[in-house]
């Protein structure tokens, strides 16, 4: 079988240097989603996640400068995205006091980062209120830099973005993985270059176009494929179904008809939904019918997957050795239409398969289902985690020490 691509992502990480008595610049990704009436930490995964990596600094004698985006500011100083909740959070999962920067390279930045001792930790305002963040400007990472001695990334849900806090500044100082991207970069990259088999990765989610890089890396290394949610309408559509009003990329057919050609090729078994939950509009009190994917009524959407397929793509991943998960199997904010995610989410969970799940909404349903603790690896990464699983060149990690 052809190799998939994966980038080399073998790093050094924090625990390879001496760190006591030296300042840290540590990238996280704390870009979570904020409450939009009381503009509180509604999710603490991420926070969460990066907590070992400061622990373990704070505790070998390290000074650390954390330090994040935050949503879209776009180089303006937006208050409602100002990371003090996430400093307040951070600093209750610590049990440490965290001392909040006014500014990022500014002169209250620069006094906090003076002040700070051996042991103590910092968070510098959001990254994004400069300009110089997203266009990974030299003079703008110099200035992070500056801060510290040596900079540690930690921020997996980053590390496809070219940004200064990402790259940029490890053009200035000794650049190391932490903990939770190693753990990522070795979990991910150690199930598609050598899975368990067999190996079945399950899509879904919205667009077949976000992930038409995933499906053909996935395509030289799995033994399975199984394709739900939206994108299942355009494959289904090309293969000549009716999908009535169903999500279906019409450009996107060829695309479809060679994805299925190059897996018969290659022996990996692909299956589509045999049937569907489908209804006229996405709403609580609508009333859903199951049809076959091919044969959609008018004026009905197909929104999840059908009993029938959810029994079939179990099956699969029951007897699976690996599984990779990417996208729910329908629009699962809706109890009406979250069944064929649950029952997938179910069967990882029961099946003894070692099993990784990225994406943000995917994360979301698996959480929401109570079962988080019953998989091998939930990904803090969306866009991350699909471009290391397409083979791409993750800019965030090739820039770090190699080990
Ligand atoms: P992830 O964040 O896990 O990568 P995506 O962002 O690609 O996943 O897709 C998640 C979205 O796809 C969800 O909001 C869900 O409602 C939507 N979705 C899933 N199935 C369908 C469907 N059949 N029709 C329309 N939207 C769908
Ligand atoms: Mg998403």
């Amino acid at each position: 079988m052809e190799a998939p691509k994966i980038m080399d992502y073998n790093k050094k990480t924090v625990s390879e240097l001496d760190v006591r008595g030296k300042k840290i610049l540590l990238r996280c990704d704390f870009n979570i989603p904020l409450d939009a009436e009381t503009g509180g930490v509604t999710d603490t995964g991420r926070i969460v996640s990066a907590l070992p990596t400061i622990n373990y600094l704070l505790d070998s004698g390290a000074a650390v400068i954390a330090c994040s985006h935050l949503g879209r500011p776009h180089g303006e100083r937006r208050p409602e995205l100002s990371l003090a909740p996430v400093c307040e959070c951070l600093a209750g999962c610590l049990g440490k006091p965290v001392r909040m920067a006014r500014d990022v390279i500014g002169p209250d930045a620069g006094r906090l980062v003076s002040e700070l001792r051996p042991g103590e930790i910092m968070l510098l305002e959001n990254l994004r209120f400069e300009k110089g963040e997203e266009a990974d400007d030299p003079q703008f990472a110099a200035a992070l830099a500056g801060f510290a001695d040596i900079f540690v990334s930690d921020a997996f849900g980053s590390v496809h973005r070219a940004h200064a806090s990402v790259v940029g500044v490890a053009e200035f100082l000794p650049a190391v993985a932490g903990f939770l991207l190693d753990k990522e970069l070795k979990t991910i990259g150690g199930v598609i270059s050598k899975p368990a088999r067999p190996f079945v990765a399950i899509l879904g989610g919205a667009k077949v176009s976000d992930k038409i890089g995933v499906i053909i890396n996935l395509i030289r290394v799995a033994d399975a494929l199984l394709i739900g949610g939206g994108m299942a309408y355009t494959f289904t559509a090309a293969l000549g179904g009716r999908v009535g009003g169903s999500m279906c990329e019409s450009a996107k057919l060829d695309y479809a008809r060679e994805a299925m050609a190059a897996a018969g090729e290659k022996g990996v078994k692909l299956l589509l939904p045999s049937d569907s939950v489908a209804a006229p509009e996405i709403s609580h009190d609508v009333r859903a019918v199951v049809a076959p994917s091919g044969d959609i009524p008018d004026g009905m959407m197909g929104l999840d997957i059908g009993p029938a397929a959810a029994s079939e793509f179990a099956e699969v991943i029951r007897g699976a050795g690996a599984a990779v998960w990417n996208g729910p199997m329908g629009v699962f904010e809706n109890p009406k239409f979250a069944a064929g995610t649950l029952a997938v989410a179910r069967a990882l969970a029961d099946s003894g398969a070692m099993t990784v799940v990225g994406g943000g909404d995917s994360a979301a349903a698996v959480r929401k289902f109570g079962l988080a603790d019953r998989f091998t690896h939930i990904s803090t990464g969306g866009g991350a985690t699909l471009e290391f699983l397409e083979g791409k060149i993750l800019p965030g990690v090739k820039c770090l020490a190699d080990a």
